[in-house]
C-alpha cells in the first residue's frame, strides 16, 4: 500500500493502542492512515497472555496511583480508570469475547497487589481464543480484523523516522521512510504516537532502566515515540520504570524466553547458589527487581545469571515457557524434556549431580537445598519469610535453568494528559501530537496484571477520539 500525501489521521504503530485509535477516529469520520514499520504489525500483544483488569469502587484512582508511586498525574489516573469499564465491552463490539480469570488457577499470582489501595475491587479477564491460538494472539486477530473490515489503511515497511512541525510549533504530519525511500505525510487533524516502548533498543535499556536487561517482547520497540516526541518539544516520564519477567536466554534465539514455575516445588538461587528471594512473594511482573542487588563484598553481581532450581514434580507440571508467547521461533516442550536435551536446563540426580552439571559450587548449593529443607520441615522461611503454603520439598532428580531480568515493557516516552495530548515540560499540550499505550505509558513505577493492554485500548480510543474531533 502506498502512502498518502495527506491525511486527517496518522497513526504511527500499528499495536492495539494504533489499532484502538485508528478505530476509533475513523468511526467518528477522520481519513486516518496507519504506519508499521515491520511487514506484520501486532506489537507485543501477539505475545502477550491477553489478559485485561479492571479497577472500579472509590479507591480506583488511589489503587493506580499508589502502584505509579504518585509519578501519574491523578486527572490521567481517573481518566485510565473512566475508560476501563469500557475495555472489555469495546473488544465485544468488534467481536472478540474475553472471560473473568478464575484466580484460583493462577496459583497465587493474582491478583498482583493484594495490600494496595482499592485491590479488593480489581477484576482480571482474558481474551478467549479461537481453537490453538495464544490469547493475545486471539485479541491481536480480533482488533487487527476490525481495522481491516473499515479498510482502515495500514501501510507497513513504513518508519516515522522525523515529525513534520509548523511555524507555531504545531506537529503537522510526518516523515516517513521505508523501501521505496523518503515521504513526507501531512496529518491535518494530528500524529498518534502509538508505536511502543523502547525495550528492544539496547542502548536506550542500558541509559534509562535500572538493570542489565534483555528484552523478551517486539522487536520494532525500538524507543522512537521518545525521539519524536522529544523533537516535538515533548516531555517525557516513567523512564526508569518497566515490567519484566524472568527470562532465559537461548543460544541463537533474538528475544530472551519468559520463564514461570507451574508447581511451588522450586527455589531461586544466585550466582553462588545462595537463595535471596522469597520465591513465591513476589508479584510475576515485578520479581526481576530481586536480582537487582549486588553483593558489595564479591567482585561481581553474583544473582546474574541466577538459577531456578526445581524438581521433578515442577518440570513435570508444565513448560517452564509457555503462559506468555515469544518472538522466536520455538515451541517449548510440555514437560521441558526437549530444553534437557538441549542443554538449555541441568539435571541431575542429587544436589551434587545438579552443582556440577550446572556448574554451580557443590558445598554452596548443597548448603542451600539443606537450609530450604530445614525450612521446609519447620513450616517456617526464616530468611525470607515465604508463604508456608508453597514451602514444599523438592524431590530429586533436580533441574536448574540459567535465568537474567528480563524485561516485557519499558513504560517510559512521551507524557501525555488525560486527552492523550503529548504535553511539554511546562504542561501545556504540544499542538497536533497524541500519544497512547507504551509510548509513554501511564505506568510510573508497578504495573496491573493486564496494565499494558489496558493502556493501549482505553488511550488508544481517547487519542482517536480527541484526534478526530479535531477534523474540521
Ligand atoms: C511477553 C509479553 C507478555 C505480555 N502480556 C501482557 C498481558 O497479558 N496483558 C497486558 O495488559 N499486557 C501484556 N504485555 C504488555 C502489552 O503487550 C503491551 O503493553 C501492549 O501490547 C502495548 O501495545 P502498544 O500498541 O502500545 O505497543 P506495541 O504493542 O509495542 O506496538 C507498537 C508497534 O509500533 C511499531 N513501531 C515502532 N516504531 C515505529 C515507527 N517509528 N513507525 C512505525 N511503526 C513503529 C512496532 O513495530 C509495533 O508494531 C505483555 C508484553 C510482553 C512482551
Amino acid at each position: 500500500m502506498s502512502l498518502p500525501a495527506e491525511v486527517d489521521v496518522l497513526v504511527v504503530g500499528f499495536g492495539v493502542a494504533g489499532a484502538a485509535a485508528a478505530i476509533t477516529a475513523h468511526d467518528a469520520g477522520a481519513r486516518v492512515t496507519i504506519l508499521e514499520r515491520t511487514g506484520a504489525g501486532g506489537g507485543n500483544c501477539v505475545h502477550s497472555g491477553g489478559f485485561l483488569f479492571c479497577v472500579d469502587g472509590p479507591a480506583a484512582v488511589d489503587h493506580l496511583d499508589a502502584l505509579c508511586f504518585g509519578k501519574t498525574d491523578r486527572t490521567v489516573l481517573a481518566a485510565f480508570a473512566a475508560g476501563l469499564p469500557e475495555v472489555r465491552q469495546w473488544l465485544a463490539a468488534l467481536g472478540g469475547e474475553t472471560a473473568p480469570v478464575d484466580l484460583a488457577a493462577f496459583g497465587g499470582m493474582l491478583p498482583s497487589w493484594p495490600h494496595f489501595p482499592g485491590a479488593g475491587h480489581v477484576s482480571y479477564a482474558q481474551f478467549v481464543p479461537h481453537a490453538g491460538e495464544r490469547p493475545g494472539a486471539g485479541l491481536w486477530r480480533a482488533v487487527r480484523e476490525a481495522v481491516t473490515a473499515r479498510a482502515i489503511p495500514v501501510v507497513h515497511g513504513a518508519r516515522a523516522t522525523e515529525l513534520l512541525i509548523d511555524d507555531d510549533r504545531a506537529v503537522a504530519g510526518a516523515v516517513v521512510t521505508g523501501a521505496a525511500g523518503r515521504h513526507e505525510v501531512t496529518a491535518r487533524a494530528g500524529v498518534v504516537l502509538a508505536c511502543g516502548g523502547f525495550e528492544a533498543d539496547p542502548a536506550m535499556r542500558d541509559t534509562y532502566l535500572p538493570l542489565p536487561l534483555v528484552s523478551v517482547g517486539h522487536p520494532g520497540n525500538t524507543g522512537d515515540a521518545v525521539t519524536l516526541a522529544t523533537q516535538a518539544g515533548g516531555a517525557l516520564w516513567h523512564m526508569s520504570a518497566f515490567f519484566g519477567w524472568l527470562t532465559f536466554v537461548a543460544p541463537g534465539h533474538p528475544a530472551a524466553f519468559t520463564l514461570d514455575v507451574h508447581a511451588p516445588s522450586f527455589i531461586l538461587v544466585d550466582g553462588d547458589g545462595r537463595r535471596f528471594a522469597d520465591e513465591t512473594g513476589w508479584e510475576v511482573h515485578d520479581r526481576v527487581r530481586a536480582l537487582t542487588a549486588y553483593l558489595p563484598r564479591r567482585p561481581n553481581r553474583p544473582r546474574m545469571p541466577g538459577w531456578i532450581v526445581f524438581d521433578e514434580t515442577a518440570r513435570r507440571a508444565g513448560p517452564l515457557h509457555g503462559i506468555v508467547g515469544s518472538p522466536n521461533d520455538y515451541e517449548w516442550s510440555a514437560d521441558n524434556t526437549a530444553e534437557i536435551g538441549r542443554g538449555w536446563i541441568s539435571r541431575g540426580a542429587d544436589a551434587a549431580g545438579l552443582a556440577a552439571a550446572a556448574g554451580i559450587s557443590a558445598a554452596t548449593l548443597a548448603d542451600t537445598l539443606e537450609g530450604y529443607a530445614r525450612a521446609v520441615a519447620d513450616g517456617r522461611d526464616a530468611l525470607f519469610d515465604r508463604s508456608p503454603q508453597t514451602l514444599v520439598p523438592l524431590t530429586p532428580p533436580l533441574h536448574a535453568i540459567p535465568m537474567q531480568p528480563g524485561v516485557a515493557t519499558a513504560s517510559g516516552g512521551p507524557r501525555r494528559d488525560a486527552r492523550a495530548r503529548v504535553l511539554r515540560p511546562d504542561g501545556r499540550p504540544v499542538d497536533g501530537l497524541f500519544a497512547a499505550g507504551a509510548a509513554g505509558s501511564i505506568w510510573g513505577h508497578l504495573t496491573e496484571h493486564g496494565g499494558g493492554l489496558t493502556d493501549a485500548i482505553v488511550f488508544g480510543r481517547i487519542a482517536g477520539a480527541q484526534t478526530a474531533a479535531r477534523v474540521h
